[in-house]
This record gives structure tokens, sequence and C-alpha cells, in this order.
């Protein structure tokens, strides 16, 4: 039973944000930049953000050579562009909001190694850096061939390893709490350990039933707009939304005194990344291994999988080293059939801001950007 002190203080709101990961936050952080007494609340299900944003690996990241031909393929040149300049301007954003020492931001540049099936992708690289002039003043990607023998990989298949100067890598937990202190402090009411399990809409608000451990019936809290920031967990809420969730493994190795690479590198299309991260370097990937069995919002490692990166790992990025494995975890992604988020008005008062695949560190705050800019709009524009 609610207190008097409870019904009125806790119950009503203006904005009412579902999820606590990167976008819910991003959006009310711009919601209370640009209205700082708006009464906003974020809904998290978990004890602490629990989907992607927590369980990332970090990469500060727009696109690497053969994910930008990927783009292309499948949106053409100018929303591939569109894309990449959302991408670029949210990591920019997340940087200039919180700052670069606080979410330890650094620019060791980014690589792509580039083996047989990927080859043809080399030829097109001068291509794809006269698209991308107009959003950056040196040219983005230049063949590092040089350097695969400094970094001490073993793949005899590769050929070639493309070098990105723009692209950095951030420390995941830092910005998220970081991002968490900021919305704090502009004034957002952040509830965790609270799950939305429906919602009603009213002539002039939304009601929404949030499950609590302390409560049997869910305590209904009001709003006159709210958003949906649940990523890959959405079909709770929208069983029809246009999304498949997708699972992605990583693992940290203890530090190697010797490690001889720094920077984010990928492979494989994007399918596998790793970086260091002081001397450790984190790994993950393989989902395209099973990608019928990653389909799933469950947080469990695929055996099949672990053991291909551990292999990986051994063999490929770290031959002949010590290596321990200092921990394993997995996290949630939103896939669609390409790669452009989900934004989507529901109704006049309902926004879905999801689907933001696997670059939604650069692409997060952008989109929250946009969401909180929706919510604000007087007259707004419906599904
Ligand atoms: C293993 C892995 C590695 C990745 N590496 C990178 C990377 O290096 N660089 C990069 O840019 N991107 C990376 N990504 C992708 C990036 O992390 C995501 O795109 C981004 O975090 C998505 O943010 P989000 O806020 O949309 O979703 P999420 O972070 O998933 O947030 C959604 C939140 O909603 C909550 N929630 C769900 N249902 C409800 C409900 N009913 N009520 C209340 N709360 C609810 C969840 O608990 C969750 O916290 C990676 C993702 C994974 C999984």
């Amino acid at each position: 039973m609610l207190s008097f002190w409870e019904r009125r203080s806790y119950l009503q709101y203006d904005y009412a944000v579902v999820g606590g990961g990167i976008v819910g936050l991003s959006t009310a952080a711009h919601l209370l930049e640009k209205e700082p007494h708006a009464r906003v609340v974020v809904l998290e299900r978990g004890l602490f953000p629990s989907g992607a944003s927590t369980k990332n690996a970090g990469f500060a990241c727009f696109g690497s050579l053969t994910e930008l031909l990927s783009d292309l393929n499948t949106l053409g040149e100018d929303r591939m562009l569109a894309l990449v300049e959302e991408r670029y301007s949210g990591l920019k954003r997340l940087r200039e909001r919180l700052g670069d020492s606080v979410i330890d931001y650094q620019n060791h540049g980014g690589y792509e190694l580039i083996r047989e099936p990927e080859e043809a992708a080399l030829e097109q690289m001068d291509y794809i850096n006269d698209l991308l002039k107009p959003l950056f003043p040196k040219p983005v990607f230049h063949p590092a061939n040089e350097k695969i023998k400094e970094f001490g990989f073993h793949t005899p298949d590769l050929k070639g390893m493309v070098f990105n100067p723009y692209e950095g890598q951030i420390d995941t937990g830092k910005m998220m709490k970081a991002l968490t202190r900021y919305v704090t402090h502009l004034g957002a009411v952040i509830l965790t350990g609270s799950e939305v399990s429906h919602w009603e809409e009213m002539a002039d608000q939304v009601v929404l039933g949030v499950e609590n451990p302390v409560y049997e019936e869910p305590t209904l809290l009001h709003a006159r707009r709210m958003v949906i920031c649940t990523n890959a967990f959405s079909q709770q809420l929208l069983p029809e939304i246009n999304l498949k969730p997708g699972r992605g493994v990583v693992l940290v190795t203890e530090p190697i005194p010797d490690l001889s690479f720094q920077g984010t590198f990928h492979y494989d299309e994007g399918y596998y990344y790793f970086r260091n991260f002081g001397r450790q370097v984190i790994f993950g990937g393989g989902r395209n291994l099973d990608i019928e069995v990653e389909t799933s919002t469950e947080f469990i490692i695929n055996e099949r999988i672990r053991s291909v990166l551990e292999e990986h790992l051994r063999e490929f990025i770290l031959p002949g080293k010590q290596v321990e494995i200092a921990d394993w975890w997995t996290g949630i992604m939103a896939f669609g059939d390409h790669k452009e988020p989900l934004f989507q008005p529901h109704s006049d008062k309902v926004l879905v801001a999801v689907r933001l695949g696997g670059m939604g560190v650069a692409i997060g705050s952008r989109l929250g950007d946009r969401a909180a800019n929706w919510l604000l709009s007087p007259s707004l524009e419906m599904a």
C-alpha cells in the first residue's frame, strides 16, 4: 500500500523513459538539458542497466571498411553516409557531455584485419574514403600491412590490415556510471529494479504498470509521454516490433606484460572484435557461428562460441604468449534488416527508440537527442 507521500512524490511525471541503457539515459539527459524543470523518470528493470550498455566492448567506432561496404549495399550512399554521421556525431556528443578523462576515452586508432573472403574490400578503400570526405577532414582508411608483424598476429590467410585514425576506445563501466550521475544531477529520478510490464494510454497521459519486489500488484505511474528504450527486450512490451535479439560473448584476459598492440581491431566483417584495455585484451564475437541459437535474450554462454574464441585468442591474436582468461560475459544487442535504428512513434504519446545493433556506444547519444526532441515537440508526429 502506497503512502500519501509516495503518491504525491513518486507517481506523476512529465516524461517516462523505459530502459536505463545508453539510449534511455541519453534521452533523459537531453530532456533535462532542454527543459530543466521537467519531471523525468527512468525505469530500469535491472539492479543497474542490464542489456548491452554495461556489457559491450567499449569500441568508440563508426564502422570498419567492410562494415561500411555492407551498409552501402543495404542502404545506398546517402543513408550510409547519414548513418556514419549519426554515429560519429553521437561519439562526439558522448565525449563532450561526459568528458574524455571521465570515460577514459583513448585514441589509439582502429584496425580491420582483412582475410581472403574480404580481400575485394581493399580495392574499394579509395572509393569509400572519397564518399566520407564531407564528414572527415582527412582520409579515414589507410593500408597498414606493415603493422601486422609488429603486432604479432598469426594468420596465414591475412591479406592486409586497414587503419582508421578516427576510432577510439572507452571504459564502458565508467561511461555508464558517469552518464547515470549526469542524469541524476540534472534532476531525473532513476528507479532500478522496476520492470514496466504494461501501459495504457488515456486521453491526456500514459499509465505505466511497474513490477517491483515489494508489492504483489504493479505500481501505476503516470506520465504525459513515454519513450520505450528497451532495445533487444522490446518484444515483451511490443510483440510485433521489427527486431531480433543477438547475443554477444566477450572475454577479458589477465594483464599480458609484453602485449604488443594498442587499439581496437575487427575482423570477419565485424563479427569478431578485440582491443587492448591497458595490458589486458578484451575479445568478443563469433555470433555468426550459431546465429539461430544466438538470437536470444538469455544471458548464457554458448560453449561452441566460447571454445572458438579461446582458440582464436591463443592461436591467432596472441600466439606464443602465456594467456590467462580472467572473465567471460554475455550481453544482448538488437538487429534489423539494416543497421539504421528504429525510431518510431507508436502514438502521439508513445515513442519507440531501439535496435541499436553493435554500435550503440556511437549512435546512442544522438538517438537520445532525437527521442527527447520528439517528446518535447508541441505537435507530435503520429505513427
Ligand atoms: C557484447 C557486446 C559488445 C558490444 N560492443 C560494442 C562496442 O564495442 N561499441 C559499440 O558502439 N557498441 C557495442 N555494443 C552495442 C551497444 O552496447 C548497444 O548498441 C547499446 O548499448 C544499446 O543501448 P540501448 O540503451 O539501446 O540498450 P540496452 O543497453 O540494452 O538498454 C536497454 C535497457 O532496458 C532495460 N529493460 C528491458 N526491458 C525493460 C522493461 N520492461 N522495463 C524496464 N526496463 C527494461 C534493460 O534491462 C536494459 O538495461 C555491444 C553490445 C554487446 C552486447
